[in-house]
């Protein structure tokens, strides 16, 4: 028996089964090792059944006292009853539907019963332990591993092959982390791991296994992304020649900041290298990311090349055409856009103005990828609030021309240490000042007491000139909504009626959302960028890039349902002009920690912060478990906590390569290897 051995070697496991385990990616004994538990439960505890308490499942080791008595209730129903004893008591045991109990039970013999413990009066009751005999404990008396499952897989049948695996092959598997890493980090050798992770004794040892498999999986992770770092840095890119940005600078109608002039000076060195620039841009909403992606154009037009700009919605593909023409075609830029609702003919006649080069800077959506778009001389790609592009589509559009620039814009501020990780490959750049002149916006969270209150609010601001948002967190309202515990949901189809006749029957009222037709939704968003509606309500499609200065109120209906980075991002649709403005969180819940949470929001105004605050609240399992960022999966998926080993193996990775670039040291054989088969399934995603 090897690693290679098929599971169906293991007794018990036929083809229908194997099938089965192969769902779960497991086909050998080496699959088996690396199919790691998903949680355990300490079924250690052993007590009497005199002193068992009633909180926690405990094993009782107890004698069957007598024969066990079946007895059927219905149909489909039937109890096995049996009294068991030990020094201290009797305890009185139902297994329901376990007929074959009644046999299998001997009078005489000792058993061991995990399970909850139930008391009343003098009688100690326990409804379906998990029983074993004493002399056989196979799944109580130690942590039991919990593994995913699959229909027709049972966690007893994981326990049993995990054993079968561990006892005769985990010795076998094979050490890939070079020995002085090991040693110098304090980490547990890989068979020791194995076990631990598997079958621990206690929690110290599992914690161990667990550190050394993270750390691991993060070393190949980080030394893969380190070197396709390197790789990107040896390939061609297009070379852009742009002495000074002056011309473009003096096409904007504002100063640009320090830091926007920062960024975009690093795009033109990046550009005119002779390597792909690969770059992401980090600034908080409103920092003023959209100049920066359009001077990367213009530098890539300037030198005969096209740019395409990907936004993540029609609406804000609109928005990015608009502000991109008014700004570039004065200076002789041909701006293009291309969005899946646009009638064929329409979309037949842009791809074929892209094909020419007759349009120099298209700005769409996913259309963008689509198969008929083929580029002239594609020479920058930039991706827009990029958390809502998948990572394929920036691939697909990459691989449209020859090693093309990429600029990726994100509005989302990831922690440092995540960011190293998730943009491990990219050269960061970040906007760490706001435009000038910028009035902080005004945040309150109020409860349905200061409803009517704020509806003023709303009045006098629209009174005063400004527009309004509102935003709800369904489109439809659930009929039950309100009955039987369900939450009662501000949903903007009846919302938006009832303010449009009752609350603002004065006002102009309109609503978005996705369910809209695309044309429909512009249409509204144009009257609403017109100045020809008062209040907006709306879904969160308005979250992302929408920009209306003269928007000066952001209220959110039922805010506990929001995270706190989408309330950042909700928020930064206002106080884009020169108004002052406000920020309304409205929630009906007295929960501490939902106040806690909206605290945060009304605390500061830095979407870092907040970002920060959200990786605490919510761990970093959102960052990694959405594959949105196109990363590897990883196998360890609970990081949660795990910040300080992610710093450890990212050094460790980093010391290696720095002594060997190309782990071509036949020493780090194994390492190669294993970064390259962690790449291999999605190797042109990172490019
Ligand atoms: P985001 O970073 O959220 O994408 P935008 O690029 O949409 O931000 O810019 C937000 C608003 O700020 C826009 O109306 C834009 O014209 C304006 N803006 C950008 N940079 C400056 C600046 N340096 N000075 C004044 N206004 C600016
Ligand atoms: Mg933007």
């Amino acid at each position: 028996m090897d690693l290679r051995t098929s599971v169906e070697q293991f007794p018990g496991i036929g083809p229908a089964r194997a099938k089965k385990l192969a769902k779960l990616g497991i086909e050998t004994v080496g699959d088996i090792l690396r199919n790691f538990p998903r949680d355990y439960e300490d079924r250690r505890t052993e007590t009497s059944i005199g002193r068992a308490g009633e909180e926690q499942p405990v094993c009782i080791r107890a004698m069957v006292a007598k024969p066990p008595r079946l007895s059927r209730i219905r149909r489909g129903l039937d109890l096995v009853k049996v009294d068991v004893v030990d020094h201290s008591g009797l305890a009185q045991i139902t297994y329901f539907n376990q007929s074959y109990r009644k046999d299998s039970l001997q009078v005489g013999k000792e058993y061991i019963f995990y399970g909850r413990v139930e008391r009343q009066g003098r009688a100690v009751r326990m409804t379906n332990p998990v029983t074993e005999p004493a002399d056989r404990q196979a799944t109580t008396g130690c942590i039991l591993p919990v593994y995913p499952l699959t229909a027709g897989i049972t966690n007893n049948i994981m326990v049993n092959l995990a054993r079968w695996a561990v006892d005769g092959c985990a010795h076998l598997w094979q050490e890939t982390l070079p020995a002085d890493i090991v040693e110098r980090s304090d980490l547990m050798d890989c068979t020791a791991a194995l076990r631990g992770i598997h079958f621990p004794n206690d929690f110290e040892q599992l914690e161990r296994a667990k550190h050394r498999m993270i750390f691991e999986e993060l070393f190949y992770l980080t030394a893969g992304l380190a070197l396709l770092k390197d790789r990107r840095t040896n390939v061609a890119g297009p070379v852009c020649r742009c002495p000074s940005l002056q011309p473009y600078l003096d096409l904007l109608p504002f100063a640009p900041t320090e830091a926007q002039l920062r960024v975009m000076e690093q795009c033109r060195a990046d550009m005119a290298s002779g390597r792909p620039m690969n770059r992401l841009v980090q600034g908080d909403v409103g920092s003023g990311k959209t100049v920066v992606a359009a001077a990367a154009g213009w530098i890539a037009v300037q030198s005969g090349l096209q740019a395409a700009l990907m936004a993540p919605t029609e609406l804000l593909a609109a928005q990015h055409f608009k502000t991109l023409s008014n700004l570039l075609a004065p200076a002789g830029v041909r701006v293009g856009l291309l969005t899946g609702s646009m009638s064929a003919a329409q979309k037949r006649q842009v791809q074929e103005q892209i094909k020419t080069g007759e349009i120099q800077f298209v700005v769409g959506t996913h259309a963008l990828f689509s198969k008929g778009v083929e580029f002239d001389q594609l020479g920058l790609v930039v991706a827009d609030e990029q958390h809502r592009f998948g990572v394929e589509q920036r691939a697909a559009l990459n691989a449209k021309g020859a090693s093309p620039h990429v600029l990726v814009m994100s509005a989302t501020p990831i922690p440092r240490t995540l960011a190293l990780m998730v943009y491990g490959d990219l050269d960061v750049s970040i906007i760490d000042q706001m435009p000038a002149g910028r009035l902080p916006i005004d945040t309150f969270v109020v409860g349905e007491d200061k409803r009517q209150r704020m509806y003023g609010f709303v009045r006098r601001l629209v009174g005063e000139g400004r527009q309004v948002y509102m935003v709800c967190p369904t489109v439809e309202e659930n009929p039950a909504a309100g009955m039987e515990g369900l939450p009662d949901l501000k949903a903007v189809t009846t919302y938006a009626k009832t303010l449009a006749e009752d609350v603002f029957a004065d006002l102009r009222v309109a609503f978005v959302h996705g369910k809209l037709k695309a044309k429909e939704k512009e249409a509204v968003m144009a009257a609403f960028v017109a100045g020809d509606i008062d209040v907006l309500v709306s879904t969160t499609v308005i979250e992302v890039g929408v920009d209306v200065p003269n928007a000066a109120l952001m209220i959110v209906e039922n805010a506990e349902r929001f995270g706190l980075s989408q309330l950042h991002q909700l928020r930064g649709r206002v106080g884009r002009g020169k108004h002052q403005s406000y920020c309304v969180l409205v929630t009906a819940s007295h929960s501490d920690s939902v106040k806690e949470r909206l605290g945060v929001m009304r605390a500061t105004n830095d979407g870092f912060k907040i970002a920060e605050a959200d990786l605490r609240q919510r761990g970093p399992g959102d960052f990694f478990g959405s594959r949105q960022h196109g990363l590897p999966q990883l196998h360890v998926a609970d990081l949660a906590g795990d910040m300080a080993v992610l710093e450890q193996a990212r050094l460790a990775a980093h010391n290696l390569l720095a002594r060997d670039p190309g782990l071509s040291d036949p020493a780090h054989r194994a390492v190669r290897e294993r970064v390259h088969a962690l790449f291999a399934e999605q190797a042109d995603i990172f490019n």
